[in-house]
């Protein structure tokens, strides 16, 4: 379907559905009530047929061009039917799954995690090992029965609702760092892995702790080749950075445009509000580029740290905007707005953070970008 049909034969179905769809708290819900909420809206999209489209017909899509998915996400955010964030996971996972998971396994899992029947997690960061993502130390040894998985991973997003895992592990000598690599595919509830919540600023327990204790995972959950799972993470990084990005824009808009509604226009100054501005649609035109190239089959890299730069950038701008505007409700409001606008606001200090630190977004721009030098 072409992107003009899909946006107003869905934008036609959301009205219909409206009353179906909408949450059923009110402001920013617990974690529970939020996740309850993605699943609600995931199910129901699919089997209107909706959120197939943009993903290949060998995973249950419908086919059509990622524009699909990535103005279905805009306009769920737009609408305030989900939570940016934790709705774009898919965006980060599925499509490392069908590049790397067997046919068979890929046509299995991708449905569910798109149905909202299961949600997965992403188990790359270790304590010690996030930028330098290479040093990573969870271990997972041949043996006759399959994998045996030894060690830790931190900040995994949902790890504590997810029925899988996309995980990294070490299966080469420390010092052959990117060789010895080897990426799998985990279920959750296998024993031996246990996890435990982290609460983050802003009050909700959205990652975890994870530990792997001698867990057996079997050889054919292993994602593309043996040693080669630093591909894999390079593979998904610029997922990371792409369509889940154009969410996280949407709901930017969303959040600027209820800021300049809410508040008195001359409780703001109009100078940083014209910035605020710039940021978000620089931020759109550069995002808007990537989704085209996407859609017309180009592989994504390195260029996309510039879309995440801009949009974290963009991300605090919009909420330090909203701590000048809303300042009362951002520090000592308590009805259920005011903790929502605290709780982005405490957020929005994550986003040059996640998904690679904007200070190693900088060098990646600078050396394999513009040239500047080695990374040693
Ligand atoms: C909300 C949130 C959700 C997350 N979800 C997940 C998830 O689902 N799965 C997952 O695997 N991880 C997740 N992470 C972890 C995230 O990817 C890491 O926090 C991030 O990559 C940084 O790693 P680190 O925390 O180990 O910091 P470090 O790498 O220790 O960095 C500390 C500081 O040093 C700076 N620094 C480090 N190296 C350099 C360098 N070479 N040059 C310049 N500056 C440098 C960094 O920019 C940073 O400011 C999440 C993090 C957050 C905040």
């Amino acid at each position: 379907m072409e992107i003009d049909a899909f946006r107003a034969a869905l934008d036609e179905w959301l009205d219909e559905h409206e009353a179906a769809l909408a949450p059923s708290h009110a402001g920013l819900g617990t974690l529970d009530e939020e996740m309850a909420q993605l699943a609600k809206v995931r199910r129901l999209v699919y089997d209107a047929g909706w959120s197939r489209y943009g993903w290949p017909e060998r995973v249950g899509g419908l086919g059509g061009s990622g524009l699909l998915r990535a103005y279905l996400g805009e306009v769920l955010t737009a609408r305030d039917l989900i939570e940016a964030g934790i709705y774009s996971m898919p965006e980060v996972l599925a499509p490392t799954m069908i590049d790397f998971a067997s046919e068979a396994l890929a046509a299995e899992m991708v449905p569910k995690l798109l149905r909202g029947d299961e949600v997965w997690c992403q188990g790359f960061s270790e304590p010690g090992t996030g930028s330098n993502l290479a040093a990573l130390s969870c271990r997972a040894v041949a043996t006759d029965e399959g994998w045996r998985v030894s060690g830790q991973k931190v900040w995994t997003s949902l790890a504590q609702y997810s029925a899988r895992c996309v995980l990294l592990t070490r299966t080469g000598d420390a010092d052959s760092a990117h060789r010895g690599i080897t990426a799998l595919f985990v279920d959750m509830d296998s024993a031996g892995i246990s996890v435990r919540p982290l609460e983050t600023m802003h009050g909700l327990e959205e990652f975890s702790e994870v530990f792997f204790d001698d867990v057996l995972v079997p050889f054919d959950r292993t994602l593309g080749e043996r040693d080669r799972g630093w591909s894999i993470a390079m593979d998904l990084l610029p997922y990371e950075r792409s369509t889940s990005l154009w969410h996280r824009g949407a709901f930017l808009h969303r959040r600027f445009g209820q800021l300049l509604s809410t508040v008195d226009p001359e409780a703001l100054d109009p100078r940083r509000v014209g910035e605020v501005a710039q940021l978000l649609y620089a931020f759109r035109a550069r995002s808007r580029a990537t989704q085209r190239r996407l859609a017309m089959g180009e592989t994504l890299g390195s260029e996309t740290s510039i879309d995440k730069l801009l949009v974290s950038t963009a991300e605090q701008a919009v909420f330090d905007l909203v701590a000048e505007g809303l300042a009362s409700a951002v520090t000592i409001g308590d009805d259920a707005q005011s903790r929502r606008w605290r709780a982005e606001f405490l957020y929005s200090r994550a986003s040059t953070i996640y998904g690679g630190t904007i200070e190693i977004q900088r060098n990646i721009v600078a050396r394999r970008l513009l040239e500047l030098g080695s990374d040693r």
